[in-house]
């Protein structure tokens, strides 16, 4: 019965990612069509509505590792929200809203609720990846600015409850983590 609403209701699998690469910064991975749309977001996502977040379009990554946690050869990766996701009336066909630069969809996250708004703010020349700005929609979901921001109040992995330094201190010795990373992730991870 889930699965049929799940699809009348189009929704298809979601994940925001904690990432402690170079510099700290969390990645929208929405699933369509096999391929995880990718947005790396460099201060996380705002449930406040007028807070409008930065998000650098990535290329599309392999679907099988959306729910992937652990030691990457680029930095500790973390789970930090999963669940579903649905583009809004209007935007149902995702591939023209990503050419129009404007995706309105609906989070069905265990932190992240409601609508929220994509919108692709430049895509100069002399850039190699378009930015697009993310934010909260106005709805029941939104927080107030004086609220507690909800990366200070879900800081941990939505899977494992685990921090991030304990991701990394837990993870296998380097031997076998090379051995899982081949098989886990291919040239475009
Ligand atoms: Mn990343």
């Amino acid at each position: 019965m889930q699965e049929i609403v799940d699809r009348i209701f189009c929704k298809r699998p979601y994940a925001f990612k904690t990432h402690d690469a170079t510099r700290l910064h969390y990645d929208l991975r929405l699933e369509w069509n096999g391929v995880l749309l990718s947005w790396a977001v460099p201060v996380g996502p705002s449930l406040v509505a007028e807070e409008v977040r930065e998000a650098i379009e990535m290329e599309d990554h392999r679907a099988e590792n959306i729910l992937f946690e652990g030691v990457h050869e680029t930095g500790t990766i973390m789970l930090w929200d999963r669940g579903a996701w649905a583009p809004q009336p209007g935007f149902e066909d995702v591939e023209d809203s990503l050419r129009n630069g404007l995706l309105q969809f609906t989070l069905y996250g265990e932190k992240l609720g409601g609508g929220w708004t994509l919108s692709r703010i430049r895509n100069a020349k002399d850039m190699t990846r378009p930015v697009w700005s993310l934010h909260k929609q106005g709805d029941l979901f939104a927080r107030e600015s004086s609220d507690i921001c909800v990366l200070e109040e879900f800081p941990n992995s939505i899977s494992s409850g685990k921090p991030l330094e304990k991701i990394t201190l837990d993870w296998p010795i380097p031997k076998q983590r090379h051995e899982g990373q081949v098989s886990l992730f291919d040239a475009r991870s």
